[in-house]
């Protein structure tokens, strides 16, 4: 087999196994024999330049930036759809359906995924483009992201036709949704309110890498195009899922409304095992011949008709306001119920969010309250029935100590959370952060787990993260459950952690609002600890994407003088709090001020080392080309329009020897 061949013939592996796991969830090889084909296709890839695939399973990764959405026209208007929420509304619809069509009307039942809409045009079987709904007529092109999302084809199957679009909601699955916000949580950042949300908002995040680490999925509903081989909608779902795209099995033809009818209380119910959220059911006039009949009024089809599930909602008893304390020392009053069964499951819990919260319903412990289990993932408090109320009652006073520590609350002017300022001695606190710490995405301690931090720190014989470094075997081992082997390989851990890179223990130290992509950027840009410590508020704010809030957060870390010991101690223990000397060398400030557009394909270097190079020498990298843009570093098959749009503007145009010179 020659390279090219190889090539293919990987790219068709890799597309089958994506396949089997996203769409049909049924993966037929294990993750590792995955990553290592797809780590021999990058690695082919980058040394055969020359067979370069905008749709290769490769660049599911994503990596490509959009400054600016560019919106765009539908070839085919995305109409709205009109609601019912009664058997009676269906019944006066299916008249008035009758009155204008010959024949028999039979009816495709779907479920109506809550999620963003999209829409995808197809050419030669290749994902061409992605448009969000917009206002119908036009959308915002979110390709770059959207290529991410693993169940939706790059490359399509079987016998499609040559040019259409599909329509769709990307949505994202309750149990990403609630990792995601685990994650959040963890930083001390706000939760999401609901996966709908979310999922709309990660289409328009500019850095398509970001996008990639979200687990949303895409599920598909109807085809759009010129002689179509299909003449029903429930063709247009069996076509479509034949080509490889992720349609749910959920749907069903109906002869008549009794049959819908039947659907609907059937996953008014069941829509609660599904792993997505759902809002209701779309029924649609399965012909399509007889949909072209019914025509559309100014905002929806005439032939297809939403079902609104009601939001469910119970009555309970609030017996008791508890506060959780956060790492950060966030407080979190929490509803504690008379367990109650809704939407399938028991609550027993719902969250109250804040001070303000409480006292805009009045609630009170007591209290009968209506729960509701809508779009979020834990149910809420949506008000009181005052008709229970007990009249001896007064309204919630909120807390204004710490209940761990009993130190007095803070409230900073506009923030809605109350705060326990005593960060060192308050136990919630002091163990979030070192189980912050030690977690995989920061200095990821093998041999240490978060229970067994709070057993340490219970036991006095650690209270901040650098205590971690001093710990002996031989104190470990007399602890419950500690064996002389987990003690020696908690110690080799904690010792092999020291060479875990600045960027990710400047993560791990807990700096709230300083995540894992803000640590890097900080780690890059000021390189050593000490750089970062003795930056004004004024000069983080010129550090890209670095706003006010976190400018703040990290001037306030660093004005702490525990802090500050805490640091020089692990500096003394050998901890990485610069970047490394190797790592430094190739970094230089020539490019510093020029921003860079990179555009076709290189022999050289990849696109991606490209970029890096630009960066690690000071440059600016972006993904259009503006009155901003210095540079426009050109490859093989530059895009025409960028061309002329260089050009026009005056951007000098470089090749890659160029470049490479410049830097030399
Ligand atoms: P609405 O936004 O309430 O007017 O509802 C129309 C939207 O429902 C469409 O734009 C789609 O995004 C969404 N939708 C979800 N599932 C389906 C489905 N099975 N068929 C048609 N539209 C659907
Ligand atoms: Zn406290």
């Amino acid at each position: 087999m020659n390279i090219e061949q190889q090539i293919t013939t990987l790219r068709n592996e890799l597309r089958e196994h994506n396949y089997n796991y996203y769409v049909l969830d049924t993966p037929t090889i294990s993750d590792f024999e995955f990553d290592q084909k797809l780590k021999q296709l990058q690695d082919l890839e980058k040394a055969n330049l020359q067979f370069y695939d905008a749709n290769s399973p490769t660049l599911r990764v994503g990596g490509e930036i959009t400054k600016n959405f560019e919106t765009v026209p539908h070839t085919y208007r995305m109409y709205s759809l009109d609601n019912s929420y009664s058997k009676e509304d269906l019944e006066d619809w299916e008249k008035r359906i009758e009155k204008m069509v010959d024949g028999n009307v039979e009816f495709t039942c779907e479920l109506k995924y809550d999620g963003a809409s999209i829409s995808l045009t197809y050419k030669d079987g290749k994902l061409k483009k992605a448009v969000t709904r917009g206002d119908g007529f036009q959308g915002d092109d979110v390709t770059a992201n959207v290529k991410t999302i693993r169940s939706i084809p790059l490359q399509l199957k079987g016998d499609f036709p040559p040019l259409f679009d599909i329509r769709g909601e990307i949505v994202l699955p309750f149990e990403g949704f609630t990792k995601m916000n685990a994650e959040r949580v963890e930083l001390g950042e706000e939760p999401y309110r609901n996966p709908r949300n979310t999922a709309s908002g990660s289409l328009k995040l500019q850095d398509s890498a970001e996008v990639a680490k979200r687990p949303l999925d895409c599920l598909l509903y109807s085809l759009k195009g010129e002689r179509l081989p299909i003449k029903t909608q429930f063709e247009n779902l069996e076509k479509a899922r034949q080509w490889g795209f992720k349609v749910p099995e959920a749907a069903k033809l109906a002869k008549n409304l009794d049959e819908v009818l039947e659907f609907v209380n059937y996953w008014d119910v069941h829509r609660h095992e599904l792993p997505y959220e759902t809002d209701g059911v779309v029924v649609k006039v399965n012909n399509l011949q007889q949909q072209e009949e019914l025509g559309y009024t100014a905002k929806s089809p005439r032939w297809a008709m939403a079902y609104k599930f009601k939001a469910e909602q119970v009555s309970t008893v609030l017996n008791q306001i508890t506060y959780q304390v956060g790492r950060t020392g966030a407080i979190t009053p929490v509803a504690n119920l008379e367990p109650v069964e809704l939407a399938g499951t028991i609550v027993k819990r719902a969250s109250l969010h804040n001070a303000d919260q409480i006292e805009k319903l009045d609630i009170r412990e007591g209290d009968t309250v209506f729960v509701e289990k809508g779009g979020e993932i834990i149910p809420k408090i949506i008000g009181v029935d005052f008709t229970q109320r007990d009249p001896n009652t007064s309204p919630t006073n909120y807390i204004t100590e710490c209940p761990e520590c009993g130190t007095v609350l803070v409230r900073t002017e506009g923030e809605a959370q109350h705060y326990c300022p005593n960060a060192e001695g308050c136990p919630p606190q002091i163990i979030g952060r070192i189980q912050h710490f030690i977690s995989r995405k920061a200095m990821d301690i093998e041999g240490l787990g978060g229970e067994t931090v709070t057993l340490l720190v219970n036991n006095g014989l650690i209270n901040n993260y650098a205590d971690l470094y001093l710990l002996k075997e031989k104190q470990i081992t007399p602890l419950e459950r500690m064996a002389q082997k987990s003690a020696e390989n908690m110690i080799k851990g904690i010792e092999a952690s020291k060479q875990i890179p600045f960027e990710r223990v400047l993560f791990g130290l807990g700096i709230r609002y300083v995540g894992e992509t803000v640590a890097k950027k900080l780690a890059k840009h000021y390189k050593t600890i000490d750089a970062l410590k003795n930056a004004s508020e004024e000069e983080l704010i010129t550090v890209d994407e670095i706003g006010e809030r976190i400018a703040q957060s990290v001037v306030s870390f660093f004005a702490s003088e525990e802090n500050i010991a805490t640091i020089e101690r692990m500096k003394s223990y050998g901890i990485q709090l610069e970047i490394s000397a190797d790592k430094l060398a190739n970094q230089t400030d020539i490019l510093k001020g020029n921003t860079f557009v990179v555009s076709g394909v290189f022999t050289k270097v990849s696109r991606d080392e490209l970029k890096k190079l630009i960066e690690d020498n000071g440059g600016k990298v972006s993904g259009s080309i503006s009155a901003k843009t210095n540079y426009v570093v050109a490859g093989d098959n530059m895009g025409p329009s960028k061309k002329t749009k260089a050009e026009s503007l005056g951007v000098a145009i470089i090749s890659e020897d160029d470049f490479l010179q410049m830097i030399s």
